[in-house]
């Protein structure tokens, strides 16, 4: 192993949203030597897949979205938004974003430092003086291993979460805050999609049935016990602590979409006191604000009365969800409730619209970090401050994006909070060294 050393006045963890953002604004406010070391071969490779490719920016209702979009505008990135408050750049290409965040990092006098990954940062205890950080580094060259230690004055620590492990966030922040005394609230897998029983081989109907199908509706999240119901079914009708309308992305493994992957940023429980995913139940409303009950009766009473049940509901419902609809209706065995409309009483018809308007899912599983697209969890809040994105343990150094205890919802809220903590860090450390 080769040992080396090098000096620099700012040391930038990670080459993605954050870390980017605060090298361009720190080149633009100051004259600080500054240095991203990104552990990937390249960096910003998460933004290149954010948005399904099309990086959803911020959001108009982003707190500091006018400061984001004057950051772009400074930059030369032309972004829009939609009415629904998405706001994308112009070109609606991910690439482009990644492209000239790393271009403005180079032509502003940055040092990229690619494929070297930093494994500890100290701090000279009680030390007052420049360059009081030490950064140790390793990369893989021709040459072999080599090991470099930097010397900074100002840390920040934009290494990211755990969410998307191939993109590089495979959580190393944690680890290097944690030996700086920082604590961590348990990191878990949020925006992702939800393994349920319905998709079980054994069980009739099975919802594998449904892969593949993407239907409107509203979805609804109960959880046992949160205000007195002890069993998943009490919940059902008293607990519900999330609801969204979207489209709901029926999967292989369950459930799936943005308003499914809303959901899971409300699904946390306490393993120690015995809680689990299964004290939760899911609802779907494939027919919201309607009432299936009365197109099934005006068809059977009115019209069309020798139609069949699915054929009445393939009007409304996809011809598989139909088919599972009325699967779950009856029990195995039973006759099957997918005849003619005419002979079905208004008990059956009953049935049929709490399976449309009340289908129901039981979690099993969250997908885990490879299909996350964010990290609850994190650096505690407590110990960082919100204006300047500063450690208030050690002087110096500066926790942001997705590294700290923030989430949010879908809609580019997340790669918000990335952009502004950056900004922050920045603007903090010019500051302070303009004094
Ligand atoms: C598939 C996908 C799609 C998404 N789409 C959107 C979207 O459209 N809108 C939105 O708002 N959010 C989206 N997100 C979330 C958003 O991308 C993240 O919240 C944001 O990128 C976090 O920024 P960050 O600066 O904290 O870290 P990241 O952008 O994740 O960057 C961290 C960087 O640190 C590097 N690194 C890690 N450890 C080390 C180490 N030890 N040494 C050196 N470098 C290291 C990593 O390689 C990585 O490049 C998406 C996420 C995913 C996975």
């Amino acid at each position: 192993m080769k040992v080396h050393s090098r000096k620099t006045d700012v040391v930038i963890i990670g080459g993605g949203a954050s870390g980017l953002a605060a090298a361009i604004t720190l080149r633009m406010r100051t004259k600080l030597d500054v240095l991203v070391i990104e552990k990937l071969d390249e960096p910003a490779r998460k933004i290149r897949a954010t948005g399904s490719g099309r990086c959803n920016i911020t959001n108009t209702a982003a707190a500091d979205y006018l400061k984001i979009v004057s950051f772009f505008t400074l930059i030369g990135l032309v972004t829009k938004s939609y009415e629904n408050g998405l706001v994308y750049p112009y070109s609606e290409s991910a690439a482009d974003v990644a492209d000239i965040l790393i271009a403005r990092t180079k032509q502003l006098g940055a040092e990229l430092a690619c494929g070297e990954e930093v494994v500890s940062v100290s701090k000279e205890q009680g030390a007052d003086t420049d360059r009081s950080f030490a950064v140790v580094s390793k990369y893989k060259d021709a040459d072999g291993e080599h090991e470099v230690s930097t010397e900074a004055k100002y840390v920040i620590l934009a290494c990211g979460g755990k969410a998307g492990p191939m993109f590089g966030t495979t959580g190393d922040g944690y680890r290097i805050a944690r030996s700086l005394g920082h604590s961590i609230v348990t990191p878990v897998p949020v925006l992702t999609g939800i393994e349920c029983a319905e998709w079980d081989k054994d069980r009739r109907p099975c919802a594998v049935s449904l892969a593949g199908t993407r239907s409107r509706g509203v979805v609804s999240l109960y959880k046992k016990g949160q205000h007195g119901g002890d069993t998943v079914e009490d919940a059902d009708r008293t607990d519900k602590i999330f609801e969204e309308e979207g489209e709901i992305q029926f999967t292989k493994y369950g459930l799936s979409g943005i308003c499914i992957f809303n959901m899971t940023r409300h699904m946390r429980f306490d393993s120690a006191g015995g809680e689990s995913l299964s004290d939760f139940v899911i609802t779907a409303d494939l027919f919201p604000g309607r009432d299936i009950e009365k197109v099934l009766r005006v068809r059977r009473d009115r019209a069309f009365p020798h139609e069949r049940t699915s054929e009445v509901l393939r009007g409304v419902l996809k011809e598989n969800v139909a088919e599972y609809v009325l699967g779950s209706v009856y029990a195995p065995g039973k006759e099957s409730l997918d005849k003619e409309i005419r002979s079905i009483p208004d008990r059956e018809m009953t049935a049929i619209g709490d399976a449309v308007h009340s289908m129901t899912f039981h979690p099993v599983r969250l997908r885990g970090w490879k299909d996350a697209q964010a990290t609850a969890g994190g650096v505690s809040l407590r110990e960082i401050d919100e204006e300047t994105s500063g450690s208030k343990l050690v002087d110096g150094l500066y926790i942001t994006g997705e590294l700290a205890d923030k989430d949010y919802q879908c809609g580019g809220f997340n790669l918000s909070n990335a952009w502004i903590s950056g900004l922050r860090a920045a603007e903090a450390i010019a500051d302070h060294h303009t004094k």
